[in-house]
């Protein structure tokens, strides 16, 4: 249920002063007290309320409850925070709020009528121990949600709060572990930073930094003293980078810095001799002697056409790099790490995404514009993998067909299409080496192969425009009885897009000749797909698949 009975928050104007309780406030009726500006319940799916953000774009966020019970606050620009990394979006978006509610770093915000307003100011607005609360306070009364964007709060009481806000703001910039700029703080500094290198023409150059194994320095020592090893980490960074350049902590024990007029080069050295001190530091606590080390991937602006997401993206892909080729790493992003070709696209594809729709025809260019594009992507996995040549037009050709058949929707097919064309987009991110190695894969080769899948949903999530075809990079690799990646998903619980689109994946590669192999006979292809089906495959898209394939051959 979706109750939504105000136009926008911000026509209301509180002519009240800050010492009154908001109770009293809203029995002096100078509160307008139905400000149920939004509620949803909390039975719904994350993706659903998603939904519900894109369409109501003025919410600040929502209330969730479920029956009659009141639960708590999504905030809209947290909700993001809270899911973590972009995936994690996906990989929750199916389970219901109530689901995994609990394991969010989120507290319920319920203000007591008796709060007065300053307080209920001041409680919403810091985030103590890094929790998340929005600048908006929330409150039960007489069966109705009162929703008070403090912002509007602060707009009439400006005079008064103004200390108030910078004291808070400072609060809601800075996590309290380490005192660095938290990710949200690090972002607010991080655009100027960029503007700024961008005009005067100056360099500019990112680390993205890493902790090693941080998981294990948990289990083996606990949490307290891995807080502790986080700290001296956040120390090191401090004492080797200038006051000048800018330093935030972006996860768990991921920094990330932006060193402005300072060269690739330079800005490789100050990496080194950062992995360097960080790995001859002694965290001391207790009776326990403890060291980490830490990799990290440096990128340049010019490597990343001045634009701030995809400078941090590259350093995080050459991060990753570091990783694979043994951790206590300095990397730096080169084409190689990722292929210059593809990434071209991919800065092309974003560059498109921020085209403004104006008219149907428009509309209508820019598809046959996305739709191009996204057919060079696919042409450039190709070109990187010369045994792959070919291999995406015939699978969206099979793929469509098998849909057809399984009843997919005329109008979904165009999603099918895009996605079954990018199925394998995440690969650009698979360092040469592994992608191309001739020999079995070790364990933790196999580990970086299989986050393929992750990467395509981090290149595509963000574009709007691909949204609905990201189920096919994202979950080609799922098997029905749950023993697939990345996220083990199970039978219906993998899209249906994805269901159809593994079969023919599979069905292609065996009919197709490999270095280490020669293709396949139709019989022999089809006896393995019928073997698997119920285990890799969904066993009546299989069923369907057989009538396909016989069709096409009588
Ligand atoms: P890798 O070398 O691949 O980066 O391995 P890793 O174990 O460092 O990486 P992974 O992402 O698997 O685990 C990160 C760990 O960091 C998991 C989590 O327990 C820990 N961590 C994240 N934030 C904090 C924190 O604030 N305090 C402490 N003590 N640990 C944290
Ligand atoms: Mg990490
Ligand atoms: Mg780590």
């Amino acid at each position: 249920m979706i109750i939504n009975t105000q136009d926008s928050l911000t026509q209301t104007v509180f002519p009240i002063t800050i010492g009154v309780p908001i109770k009293q406030a809203v029995d002096m009726k100078v509160m307008d007290l139905v400000l149920i500006d939004c509620c949803v319940d909390a039975r719904l799916t994350v993706r659903e309320v998603a939904k519900i953000f894109e369409t109501h774009n003025s919410w600040p966020g929502v209330i969730l409850k479920s029956g009659a019970l009141f639960l708590g606050m999504l905030s809209r620009n947290h909700c993001f925070e809270i899911l973590g990394k972009p995936y994690a979006l996906e990989v929750y978006s199916r389970k219901t709020i109530l689901e995994f509610y609990d394991t969010m770093k989120h507290q319920i915000l319920v203000i007591d009528g008796e709060t007065s307003i300053q307080d209920a100011v001041k409680t919403a607005l810091t985030r103590d121990k890094n929790l998340i609360f929005d600048p908006v306070v929330v409150q039960l009364y007489e069966n109705y949600f009162c929703l008070v964007n403090i912002h509007d709060l602060l707009l009439a009481q400006c005079d008064v709060l103004e200390n108030l806000y910078d004291e808070v703001h400072h609060l809601s910039i800075i996590d309290p572990l380490t005192q660095l700029n938290n990710r949200r703080g690090f972002f607010e500094f991080a655009q100027p930073e960029i503007i700024k290198s961008q005009t005067n023409q100056n360099d500019l150059s990112a680390l993205m930094i890493d902790i090693d194994h941080f998981k294990k320095t948990n289990d083996l020592y606990g949490h307290f003293v891995g807080d502790q090893v986080l700290r001296a980490v956040a120390e090191e960074i401090q004492k080797t980078l200038r006051q000048t350049d800018l330093i935030g902590r972006y996860g768990g024990e991921e920094f990330i810095c932006l060193l402005p007029n300072t060269t690739i080069d330079a800005a490789h050295s100050i990496a080194e001799r950062l992995r360097d001190t960080v790995e001859k530091r002694i965290v001391k606590v207790n009776e326990y002697e403890v060291s980490v080390t830490i990799s990290i991937g440096i990128c340049n602006i010019a490597d990343a056409n001045g634009s701030l997401d995809i400078l941090l993206s590259l350093a995080d892909q050459a991060m990753y790099w570091a990783k694979a080729s043994g951790r206590n790493k300095v990397c730096q992003w080169t084409a190689a790490i990722s292929h210059s070709a593809a990434m071209e696209v991919i800065q092309k594809g974003l560059k498109i995404k921020a085209v403004k729709k104006k008219n149907g025809k428009k509309d209508e260019q820019l598809t046959k514009i996305y739709d191009e594009t996204i057919e060079g992507w696919s042409k450039a996995i190709e070109m990187r993998d010369k045994e792959m040549e070919g291999h995406s037009q015939r699978v969206v050709d099979l793929t469509l067909k098998l849909a057809r058949k399984c009843g997919v929707k005329e109008s979904e097919m165009a999603e099918i299409r895009r996605g079954a064309m990018l199925h394998d987009i995440g690969k650009i991110a698979i360092p040469d080496p592994i992608l191309f190695k001739p020999g079995k894969l070790t364990d933790e080769e196999w580990l970086v192969m299989r986050k393929h899948p992750i990467y395509a949903h981090e290149f595509l999530s963000p574009i709007t425009f691909l949204k609905k075809s990201i189920d096919i990079p994202f979950c080609h690799h799922e098997h029905y009885d749950g023993s697939g990646y990345p996220r083990g998903l199970k039978g219906e619980e993998i899209p249906l897009a994805a269901r159809i689109f593994t079969v023919i994946d599979v069905w292609d590669a065996l009919c197709s000749d490999r270095c280490y192999r020669p293709a396949w006979s139709h019989a022999e292809a089809k006896e393995y797909i019928v073997a698997q089906s119920g285990k890799m495959f969904d066993p009546i898209i299989t069923e369907l698949f057989i009538q396909l394939i016989n069709e096409m051959n009588s």
